[in-house]
């Protein structure tokens, strides 16, 4: 799948569309997400163009991986999170639902997030 630059997050990064920003620096962008499913629910994505999980693991460079993982973790920390817990998601391709083309994952918080996911069907 090829990199589509006018996808949503694509526009949030070049500032056509207004975000509310938790954290910005080299290499990611992290904002709280339009829908919260969770009391806190925040984006974080790679400033790079990559589809998905798959192509960033892929395709970053090191440089990169390391930013954005480096990055998930302060946000998560910075959010209040941590003595409390919080889940990170990345949801890949057509049966987890990916929406939006352009690699992200959401940090969920601020209630129990009881365990894991239930399957449905498509
Ligand atoms: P996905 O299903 O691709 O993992 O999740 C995409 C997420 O992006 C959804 O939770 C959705 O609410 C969020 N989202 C979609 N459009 C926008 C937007 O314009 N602004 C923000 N802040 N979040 C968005």
């Amino acid at each position: 799948m090829t990199y589509d630059p006018n996808n949503i997050f694509a526009r949030i990064l070049r500032g056509e569309i207004p975000n509310k920003t938790a954290y910005e620096d080299d290499y990611v962008l992290a904002f709280h997400d339009i829908n919260p499913q969770t009391p806190t629910h925040v984006l974080v994505i790679p400033k790079g163009p990559y589809v998905s999980f798959a192509d960033f693991s892929a395709k970053a460079s090191d440089a990169e991986i390391l930013g954005f993982f480096r990055a998930v973790g302060k946000v998560a920390k910075d959010l209040g999170a941590d003595e409390s817990g919080y889940r990170v998601l990345a949801n890949h391709g057509r049966d987890a639902h990916q929406e939006v083309p352009h690699f992200h994952v959401h940090i969920f918080a601020g209630v129990n997030l009881g365990r894991m996911i239930k399957p449905t069907d498509r």
